[in-house]
Formats: C-alpha cells, structure tokens, sequence
C-alpha cells in the first residue's frame, strides 16, 4: 500500500524517454502520442530545456519571491508579448492558474459569479472544480461554491441571452480538451467576448492545455482574434518542469497589488529556467509553421485513413491537438494501440485523444497513422462480432 488510488493506471512503466520515442521496464518501445498529457511538447528531455535547468541549477534552485528573481521576468515577458497581455504571475499548475484568475476576476470587478460551461475541465481545487462543467469530477464532495453556473457548450442563444450584472468573468476554453477535443465555434466565442464588454465582465481564457504552441499559435484563442483579459497556461509551459502561470492585461495590476496573492514556488528561478527555455524556442514563427504543416499533414491522412472506417464517427482537432470519436469504448482502443506501440489517451468515454510533442517528425507521424487504421480497423471488426 503505497498511493490513494485516484488514477487507474496502465500496468506498466515508463523507464526512458527522448523525443518521441519511451522505452517501458521491459524495454519496449512507444511513440509517446500522449506526451504526459500535452506537457512534453519539445519531447522529451530537450536538450535546450536540459541545459537551462542545468545551467541553473549550479547557481540557485530557489528564492522566495520576496526577491529580485531576474529569469522569472524574462520568463514572464516571453509569455505575456506572445499573449498580446501585459503582467504574468506564476504558480505551479493549471488549476492555481486558474484560481488565480477566478481571484482577480472577483477582485477586479467586485462582482462574484463565474460563468463556465458544461463538459469543461477547469482543475481539481474547489473553486476550479466548481467552475468545471462536469459532474464526475464534482461527485461526492458535497457543496460547491454557489458562484459559478454552466452554460451549454457553443450555444451562442445561452450566451445571448445572460443578462445579470453580478458576473465577474465569463471562463472558456477554446478547444475544450478533456471534454472530448471539441472547438468551440468563433460566432460563439465572438458573443462571449461581446456579452463581457456589455456586462463589465472579464473574458477569461483557459489556456492549460491548448497554450505552449499546442495548437499551431502560440495560444489557441490566436485562431479567433480575440482580445481577453486574461489567459491560463500549464502543462506545457515548463516542459515537464511542473509550473503554471496566469497572465492578464495591465489595468488588473492594482487589483493584485503586494500581498493579495502568492505561492511559494510560483516561478523560483528552477522553473523560470524551465520556462524561458520552452517558450523562447516554441514561439518562433519558423518552429509554429512547422507545427501547423505537421498538422495538416497528419490530419489528412487521419481522415483519409479512419473516417470511412466502421466505428470511427469523426476525426477532429487544431494543430497537433486530436480527438478521434469512436462510436464504441474509446478504452479498449487505446489498449490496443499501447500493445502495438502508440501511447494514446481517453478525452472523454468515447474519443481517443492524440497529442504527439510538436517536435514529431514526419516518419513518427506516418507510423501512428498506421498504427491508428489498423488497430482502429480491426478493433471495430473485432467489436462488431
Ligand atoms: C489539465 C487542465 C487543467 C488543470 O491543470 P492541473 O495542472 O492538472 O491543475 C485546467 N484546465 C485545463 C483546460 C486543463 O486541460
């Protein structure tokens, strides 16, 4: 007895990872489509990332932020001129990410109620798990905060049709991830950042697991010209390095003035090394085309490959994030693809999610396409009988 069984995990280990490519306990070899959920997306160990830590390391692993920490700015100015936002703060994941903006919402407007949306993954902490907008995640815990209410995914009626002067913020995620790899609309989007300025509520963007170039920008809601006030970003943001940030427009500085928030951790100089590295080397217009010509790229020969397939209902996503919805247990498919080589995860019941590093290459890109058309074609054979 070792661990609160809070995972179901798969019946083995991963010893070593470069790039694309793990190796378990038994020395075999996967392509790892999974990247430890959107969070490896150099690959493993980078070597750029490596050398950062390391240089770091021989100076100063930690000081409190009661100090100049130099490389935290740094950090925090590579994030924000990609944003298009002003001020970041850090912390350590995406749901103190996200209670950080949910703070500053509250504070800022002096409003309460935090407006989210059904099948949203927004964190396990009380109030990010009171913003998400699925009840397994919510169960047994007893009361939620009463602030937050959830409104239906691209309906932009629901949206329309808001009409209360106590919302703080209106929080959204532009591809949903874990609630099944689905895009949100832009007129739907367009209406929420409408619906914000008419009722002085902030737009908030939750950035955790479709920042860090995931999508082919440096942020996803780059697709839609959007202008929020503020944005959340994790997983891949340290590549590894566990580190979250939220980041925002310069009026909401005085709201989080010397003493109304902190962490810790939050951006000690480890994991500002972490970050600059990542994202001086993913925001770059040369390294984000690539993402964007391997997207489509894959996504042609996922839907050539799969969409006529029995049991395949539809392949979607942006960039190299993927959501292939089966009609079947998406389960047993992502078993079947482990023992073939492909490591892939659940996004919801029934859609098999894809996040390749965005360092893929070309031939890894291929070998999962063909792993996906004959382990999805079989499988739904296998199911049919
Ligand atoms: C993963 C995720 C979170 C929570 O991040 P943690 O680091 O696990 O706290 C929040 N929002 C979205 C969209 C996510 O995908």
């Amino acid at each position: 007895m070792s661990l609160f069984p809070t995972y179901n995990r798969f019946p083995f280990t991963i010893e070593s990872g470069e790039g694309t490519v793990v190796r378990d306990d038994h020395g075999k070899e996967y392509l790892d489509f999974v990247s430890g959920i959107a969070v490896c997306n150099l690959g493993h160990r980078p070597s750029v990332v490596k050398k950062a830590i390391q240089d770091q390391m021989e100076r100063v692993w930690h000081v409190s932020n009661l100090y100049q920490i130099p490389i935290q700015k740094e950090a925090a100015q590579l994030l924000t001129e990609a944003a298009g936002l002003d001020y970041a703060f850090f912390c350590n994941s995406g749901a103190e990410a996200n209670e950080a903006a949910i703070k500053l919402a509250r504070k800022h407007t002096g409003k309460d109620k935090i407006i989210t949306f059904q099948q949203s993954f927004h964190g396990r902490t009380f109030a990010t798990m009171s913003a998400t907008g699925q009840e397994k995640v919510q169960e047994g815990f007893g009361a939620l905060l009463p602030t937050f209410e959830h409104l239906p995914f691209n309906d932009t009626d629901a949206v329309l049709e808001l009409n209360d002067d106590s919302v703080a913020a209106i929080m959204v995620e532009v591809v949903q991830g874990e609630g099944g790899v689905v895009e949100a609309e832009e007129s739907f989007l367009q209406a929420i950042e409408n619906k914000c300025a008419e009722l002085g509520a902030l737009l908030i963007i939750d950035e955790v697991q479709t920042g860090a170039g995931r999508t082919g920008t440096p942020f996803a809601f780059q697709h839609y010209g959007l202008s929020p006030d503020i944005i959340t970003s994790a997983k891949g943001l340290g590549s590894g390095f566990p580190v979250g940030a939220m980041a925002g427009k310069a009026y909401l500085s005085e709201s989080f003035s010397a003493g109304s928030h902190g962490s810790t951790f939050g951006g000690n100089p480890l994991s500002s090394a972490a970050v600059k590295a990542t994202l001086s080397t993913i925001f770059n217009d040369q390294f984000l085309h690539e993402v964007n010509e391997k997207s489509s790229y894959f996504m042609k020969q996922l839907k050539e490959n799969l969409e006529n397939v029995q049991g395949v209902a539809e392949v979607r996503g942006k960039g190299l994030m993927i959501g292939i919805e089966v009609d079947e247990q998406a389960i047993d498919y992502v078993h079947k693809l482990r023992e073939k080589g492909l490591l892939a995860v659940l996004a919801g019941p029934k859609v098999v999610r894809l996040l390749p590093p965005l360092t893929v290459s070309y031939e890894e890109l291929d070998q999962a396409a063909e792993m996906l058309q004959t382990t999805l074609s079989k499988q739904s054979a296998n199911l049919k009988l």
